[in-house]
């Protein structure tokens, strides 16, 4: 998706640690009229899937995740973070590790939300290393509903979440794929350039 990449060379600005920003558009100040392309943009590359229902995890995908819904006119489930987990039944639990945090979070949605009958888009933000998918995935597997998909902005292709995602075989859209960048060159090369 060019425009996005445009965007991401334009305004995104590498940190040190292999993060890249993109709080000026993406996922604390959002530029609306650049989500509604992406959530376009998603709609073109499931079109055809029976989607439900979207799954995301607070907080930086929610915002994210409504724009794409209205394209494919379901609601937004988002997994909680929580520090202090208190099992009671009524929710559907998982581990993960924060890639931008360095914190392993207790990540819950309640059962009401999601059964087996839903058929799930996932989408984020960023793919790093993959757990916090690999966490939305164990939180589907434990609702047995269908996974039709994972939409992700940002994949940061030098790191291993997305190949450890396109194994097991579920269709994995990113729209931009950072293959490398340089944090004192301020450079970044995407995947197919
Ligand atoms: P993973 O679990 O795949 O390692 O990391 C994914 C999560 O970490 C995303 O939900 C995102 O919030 C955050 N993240 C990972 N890498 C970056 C990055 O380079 N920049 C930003 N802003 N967030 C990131």
């Amino acid at each position: 998706m060019d425009l996005l990449k445009e965007r991401i060379r334009r305004d995104g600005t590498i940190k040190k640690g292999n993060v890249l920003k993109v709080d000026s558009f993406l996922n604390h100040q959002m530029d609306i009229g650049l989500m509604n392309e992406i959530g376009k943009e998603f709609k073109r590359r499931f079109e055809g899937k029976n989607i439900t229902k979207i799954l995301t995890i607070e907080a930086s995908g929610i915002g994210i995740a409504c724009i794409v819904a209205q394209y494919f006119n379901v609601p937004v489930v988002f997994a909680k973070k929580t520090q202090s987990i208190n099992i009671d039944g009524e929710v559907y639990s998982t581990k993960i590790e924060s890639f931008t945090h360095k914190k392993v979070y207790d990540v819950i949605v309640s059962k009401r939300f999601l059964s087996e009958e839903d058929h799930v888009l996932i989408i984020d933000d960023f793919l790093a290393n993959g757990c916090a998918l690999l966490g939305l995935l164990d939180i589907l597997n434990s609702a047995g509903a269908t996974v039709e998909g994972i939409g992700i902005v940002i994949e940061k292709g030098f790191q291993d979440g997305g190949e450890r995602i396109r194994q097991m075989g579920i269709q994995l859209e990113s729209l931009a794929i950072v293959e490398s960048m340089d944090d004192e060159k301020g450079t970044i090369v995407f995947r197919g350039e």
